[in-house]
């Protein structure tokens, strides 16, 4: 509403203005029901809200500000706030055309629009500010995203897996870890490793480094894991049968979870504690206690974990019984698996199939099924075939 009032108002128009004006002489529904009818419309018909709006575009000064215009009646003056309020939501949709949006999805799209040079100022500074180590990160990330895969691929192909890849994988992460605490040498990162870091006065009140230390000793730990799971691998089959090697993966995997899970904590209780001073450390107590007791439960499903994959190792389970004659006859005593002779054959309980207990093993490793008439059969096969877990241990 302009300050001036119109000059050639008609006088049945010449009330206060303003919304408590409108209120007090009954107007204010009225005109309330007239905008919601005009934005129906507009919704229902998209095509005559882009043609009003491209006029709008054109002159709009013409509409808003000039009273006396013809084409401005008191309905469009109403169409016109409507218009306006949702210039952005018209932004939103582009020039889709007759194609209809949830109005709440456009307005979502108009303010994410709004949004974006920040979020990526933002992102831009991030990079600027901590840009080797975010590289560094990275670089964690792919070596062990890649180690990882090759090495279940290895894992995989048993007796026909590659020895020399697999002793160049063991030394390519070796060189990468080594060289990873050589570049930062002088933040003795390395001392994070076993529960004695000396880089906890560095942590205080930055939550940067707070991230930085726990996300890079956590990468560290994961290429340890792949590590060693790699010497298991090139281990010769008459030291450590294949078979066998599943629940040795798992053994590791278990333990190298509950390490990846204690780690944290240390750096966290100092952070949360020594970021506060004089009476304001009650509030870090606090915080840590909090932390403590969110932190027991996955601490408590991690050691279970461990326990039952380290009483595993040393026991045997037997997959199935000893097969009849007549199964062995029926199975043409031959593996499906390796189609070979069998050799220590075990006939699965729950739909009495054939196998070799060697081969069988090795793909319960991966699978809960038997191999042809896909029964259930074995333990969860997780972490059995030697993959390691991509969880980034962060609190
Ligand atoms: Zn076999
Ligand atoms: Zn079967």
């Amino acid at each position: 509403m302009g300050d001036n009032p119109p000059v050639n108002a008609a006088p049945a128009r010449e009330t206060p203005s303003g919304p408590d004006a409108l209120r007090t002489t009954g107007r204010f529904p009225l005109a309330l029901s007239q905008l919601g009818r005009v934005h129906r419309t507009i919704m229902s018909r998209p095509d005559i809200f882009n043609s009003v709006f491209n006029d709008l575009r054109a002159e709009p000064r013409q509409i808003t500000n000039s009273p006396n215009s013809p084409r401005d009646p008191p309905e469009e003056n109403g169409m016109s706030v409507s218009i306006d309020m949702g210039r952005a939501d018209e932004d939103a949709a582009g020039a889709d055309g007759p194609t209809r949006l949830n109005p709440e999805t456009i307005a979502l799209m108009a303010m994410m629009q709004r949004y974006l040079p920040f979020v990526l100022i933002l992102l831009a500074k991030l990079l600027i500010d901590h840009g080797i180590g975010i590289l560094v990160g990275l670089a964690l990330l792919l070596t062990f995203s890649h180690a990882n895969s090759r090495l279940k691929r290895e894992i995989g192909l048993q007796a026909r897996s590659s020895m020399s890849g697999l002793v160049f994988l063991i030394i390519h992460i070796l060189f990468c870890i080594l060289l990873f605490y050589l570049v930062f040498a002088d933040e003795s990162l390395y001392s994070g490793l076993w529960l004695a870091p000396t880089f906890l006065p560095t942590l205080q009140n930055s939550f940067p480094n707070l991230l930085w230390v726990v996300l890079v000793t956590d990468s560290v730990l994961k290429l340890i894991t792949v590590e060693c799971k790699a010497i298991v691998a090139v281990l010769p089959a008459t030291t450590l049968p294949y078979a066998k090697r599943g629940k040795v993966f798992l053994a590791i995997e278990a333990t190298s979870q509950l390490y990846r899970a204690i780690l944290p904590v240390q750096p966290w209780l100092y952070y949360l504690v020594n970021s506060y001073e004089g009476a304001y450390r009650v509030l870090g107590f606090t915080l840590a206690s909090v932390y403590f007791l969110c932190k027991f439960w996955e601490l408590l499903a991690r050691f279970k974990m461990w326990h039952l994959s380290c009483s595993q190792l040393f026991k045997h389970s037997p997959l199935g019984e000893a097969p009849t004659e007549q199964q062995l006859a029926a199975a043409g005593n031959m593996c499906t698996i390796c189609h070979d002779e069998f050799s220590d054959p075990v006939a699965l309980q729950v739909c009495g199939h054939v196998f070799c207990e060697s081969c069988l093993t090795t793909w319960c490793d991966r699978e809960q099924s038997c191999p042809l008439c896909r029964a259930k059969v074995g333990t969860d096969p997780a972490w059995r075939d030697g993959s390691t877990s991509f969880f980034l241990q962060l609190f």
